[in-house]
This record gives C-alpha cells, structure tokens and sequence, in this order.
C-alpha cells in the first residue's frame, strides 16, 4: 500500500473540538445554546443508529438536542406541523429529517417546508439553489466534508480534474457544485456513463458516492490521484464468522475497493473511519453556523 490514508475519524474529532469551543463561547458570551431538531420518522435501523449518534454528539458539543421519533405511519399533516411548530421555535437553530421518509409522504415537500436558515441538511430548494450560484447558503455535510479534506490534504484544488460517480441530490450534484466552486475542472458520472474506468482514469480527484459495494478498482485510478470514498455498503463476512443467532457476521465497505485503490492513489479515505465521521461533524458545524447567523453574530470560520 502507498496511499496516505486521510483519517476522518481524527480530522472530525478536531473539527467537534473546535464546535464545542464555539458552543461554550455563545454560551458564556451571548447566553445562547445552540439547539439541533432531528426528526425521525419509522424505525429503519440504520437511520436509527444515525439519529442517535447526531444526538450524542450534539450534546457532547455543548448544544441541546430535540429528537422527535414519530411512528412509521405518522401523516404527513402531522410531520409539516411538526415542522412548522420548528421552523417558529426560536430554541431550535438547526432541523434535520432523517431520510428515507416512509413512502406516503412526499420528501421533497417536507425538506422544502424546512425553514431554509434553518435547514442544516441544506437540502431545501433555496440552499440548493444558492450552492449553485455560489452564495452563502448552507452545505451539505456530507459533501462539505468531503471538501474539507481535500482541502487539508491537497491545498488549492484549483484546476484539478474532479470525477464525481453518483448524481444524488445529497452527495454527488452539491459535491460536484462545491469542487466546480474551487475552480476543479468537474465530471459527474452516474449508472449511464460510458467507460465509466477512462473516465475516472482521468481524474486528480475521485469521488465515490454509488452505494456499490467496492465497485471501483484500484485500475480505475490515475496514480498519485486523491479517492474520496463516500459509500458505506454492508456486506457479509464470513471469515468473521458467525452471530449468535447464526447469522453470518457483517462488516463495512466503500465504493472503492480499498486495497487496490490504496495500493494506486496517492491518498485515500478509510471506510469506515473517513467520510462517515466527518459528516456529524459537519451537521454540528452547520447548526452553529445556523445559530450565528439566526443571532446577527460573526460565524465560525
Ligand atoms: P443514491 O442511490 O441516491 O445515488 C447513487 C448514484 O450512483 C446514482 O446517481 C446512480 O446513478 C449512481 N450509480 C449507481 N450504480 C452505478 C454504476 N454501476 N455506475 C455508475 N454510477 C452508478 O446514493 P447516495 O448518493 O445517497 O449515496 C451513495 C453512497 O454514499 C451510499 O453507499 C450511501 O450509503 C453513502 N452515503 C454516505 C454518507 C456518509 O456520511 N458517509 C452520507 C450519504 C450517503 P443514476 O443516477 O444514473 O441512477
């Protein structure tokens, strides 16, 4: 293996330090605690592991945490009043739904009922739009966190070749959009690319955002190039052996297959341990930055 491997884990610990600093300054300063809503709708076990680990580290940071557990078969009257009693309360810098939403309500019109200011996701059509025409809006965190570290590890971006593969509204388009911001000459590429490895072959700078359990290998990859792996696949590992239950024992993978990749690029994000840390972070950066601007009072850098 030759790659540096870009440690999320740590970068994003360094990152919660420096939130809870700016938490306890608001605090002793203005008397103001930065509040973060997470709405949680159904029990998708994943989202449930996610939800809680946002609360416990929203409270480590210093600020309060609302969570708000609705069952699967709630309204969708019911959650936009949910929301609206949010988007009014003035305790609650920062809203996150968790998605997926169950099917009968209709996620984009729940996302855009999010008070923008508020939106920390910033997934609602106005954050969306103003990324796009590079005004101050809110990020995306997973993608803010992505960009974080290629800052840390490579400096200026500025006309580097970036391959985005994945157009999701909540990874790929805002990660695009971001490394267009940095002046990356950009590609996006999705399940219609043709010769998808010439593509990425030609990159400084890849992102994997697919959902494909290590779908990219490491010949896929320019060597010295810079792997950002986002995806976070489940997959079975019996050399791990067996559950109680007999089940056989499961373990996390990327986009990316990480030994191969590894062995090519000139550095590469661990999963897990890369991206997936960094994007709590990132949820406790926006809230604070919500909380700042919601309050008229200079933003975290
Ligand atoms: P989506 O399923 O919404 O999007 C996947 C994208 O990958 C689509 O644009 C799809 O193309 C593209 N794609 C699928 N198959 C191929 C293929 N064979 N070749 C090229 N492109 C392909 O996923 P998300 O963006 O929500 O998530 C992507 C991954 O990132 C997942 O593993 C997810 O778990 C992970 N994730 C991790 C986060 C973190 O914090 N680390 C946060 C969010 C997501 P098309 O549009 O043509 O269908």
């Amino acid at each position: 293996m030759s790659a540096t491997i870009i440690d999320g884990k740590a970068f994003a610990a360094t990152i919660r330090g420096k939130v809870g600093e700016h938490v306890a300054r608001l605090r002793e300063t203005h008397g103001i605690t930065p509040g973060l809503a997470v709405v949680l709708v159904g029990e998708d076990p994943a989202s449930q592991v996610y939800v809680r680990s946002k609360g416990k580290q929203t409270i480590e940071a210093g600020m309060n945490s609302y969570e708000h557990k609705l069952d699967a078969g709630t309204s969708q009257a019911d959650l936009l009043a949910l929301i609206d009693t949010l988007n009014n309360d003035a305790e609650v810098h920062g809203i996150l739904v968790q998605l997926p939403l169950p099917g009968h309500i209709d996620s984009d019109l729940v996302i855009n009922s999010i008070d923008p200011a508020k939106d920390v996701d910033g997934f609602h059509i106005s954050n969306v739009g103003l990324l796009g025409t590079g005004q101050k809006s809110m990020v995306p965190c997973t993608p803010l966190g992505c960009l974080m570290m290629l800052r840390d590890h490579l400096g200026s971006l500025s006309g580097l070749d970036a391959v985005v593969v994945g157009r999701s509204n909540i990874v790929g388009k805002p990660m695009a959009q971001l490394l267009l911001g940095e002046s990356c000459t950009v590609t996006i590429a999705h399940s219609r690319t043709r010769d998808l490895p010439d593509v990425v072959r030609r990159a400084d700078i890849v992102v994997a955002a697919v959902g494909r359990p290590e779908m990219v290998p490491g010949e896929w990859i320019k060597p010295g190039a810079t792997v950002i792996d986002v995806g976070i696949n489940r997959i079975d590992a019996p050399e791990r052996g067996t559950n109680e239950d007999g089940s056989v024992k499961t373990r996390l993978v990327g986009d990316c297959h990480f030994e191969s990749c590894a062995a090519v690029a000139g550095a590469i994000t661990p999963v897990p341990g890369g991206v997936g840390p960094m994007t709590i972070a990132c949820l406790l950066a926006n809230t604070v930055t919500a909380c700042c601007r919601a309050n008229g009072l200079p933003e975290p850098e």
